[in-house]
């Protein structure tokens, strides 16, 4: 039977970023896309216009409906916005604890629109990353989610380990943001103390739009398709390298990231 994802995140009207960047990786990539949506974003590559949150009910009644039914081999939060959002995503997804979840701590997107409230901080943290099999923080997230300042390889690693010790079970600590250095390194940490980088060439352009979702949603394809943790994110890596060298040229702003590449 083929597998499904879910995948839990904001729409961008868009279509580079959140829910639609999520599904179309997801097919992509072999699996069959289901989403629980949490907040409609009015948004093009210029940057988001307007944020309106789904009701937390609403968002439970989705993923119960999704979860009660079809093949979901793996998950993955996104745009979460709320406390009360990501309270009712934790509710949800405690009875489905075998099911691997990545969770991708968006907070803030390139153009600077807030994509979760200030006070949904603390719940994200202690509500649901203790659930996480993975969370894919960038930098600017790690160091929101940890207080620790990130400049150099060992502060990616003292990061990478508080964010162990809030009880996720492996952490994917992306390098892009650093400006020491002339590439993009990738720290992934488990809580049994396996951990690689991987570090690939830096691409310069402005079509970035939408990388992290797509690099979580790649890896969330992977898992539902049983591959282990350590080869979902290596696959990943790969596709989003590609996908960020053949970004499509669309609109005036950030392009996309090319989810078919
Ligand atoms: N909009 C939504 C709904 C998202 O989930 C995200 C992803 O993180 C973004 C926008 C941000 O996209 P970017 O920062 O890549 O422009």
């Amino acid at each position: 039977m083929t597998s499904a994802a879910l995948t839990i995140a904001g729409s961008d009207s868009g279509g580079g970023a959140g829910i639609q960047a999520d599904l179309k990786t997801f097919q992509e990539l072999g699996v069959f896309g289901t989403s629980a949506l949490t907040a409609i974003t009015a948004q093009n590559t210029l940057g988001v216009h307007a944020v309106q949150p789904v009701d937390a009910r609403i968002v439970a009644a989705q993923i119960q409906a999704v979860l009660d039914d079809l093949p979901v081999k793996a998950i993955k939060t996104g745009m979460l916005f709320s406390a009360e959002i990501i309270q009712s995503v934790a509710h949800e997804l405690r009875a489905y604890s075998a099911i691997p979840l990545v969770i991708d701590p968006v907070m803030i997107a390139k153009g600077g629109a807030s994509l979760l409230q200030n006070e949904a901080v603390a719940a994200l943290k202690d509500q649901l990353l203790p659930a996480a099999t993975l969370i894919t923080p960038n930098i600017p997230e790690a160091e929101v989610l940890t207080g620790q300042l990130i400049r150099s390889e060992r502060d990616m690693v003292l990061a990478a380990n508080t964010l162990l010790s809030m009880g996720c079970s492996a952490v994917l600590l992306k390098g892009g943001h650093r400006e020491d250095v002339p590439y993009a390194e990738d720290l992934f940490l488990t809580a049994n103390g396996e951990h690689f980088l991987m570090r690939s060439k830096r691409i310069e352009t402005r079509h970035t739009h939408g990388t992290g979702c797509t690099f979580a949603a790649a890896i969330t394809a992977e898992l539902a398709k049983g591959h282990s943790l350590e080869k979902a994110v290596v696959t990943a890596k790969h596709f989003i390298q590609l996908a960020i060298e053949n970004g499509i040229e669309l609109g005036q702003g950030h392009g996309p990231t090319n989810h078919g590449a």
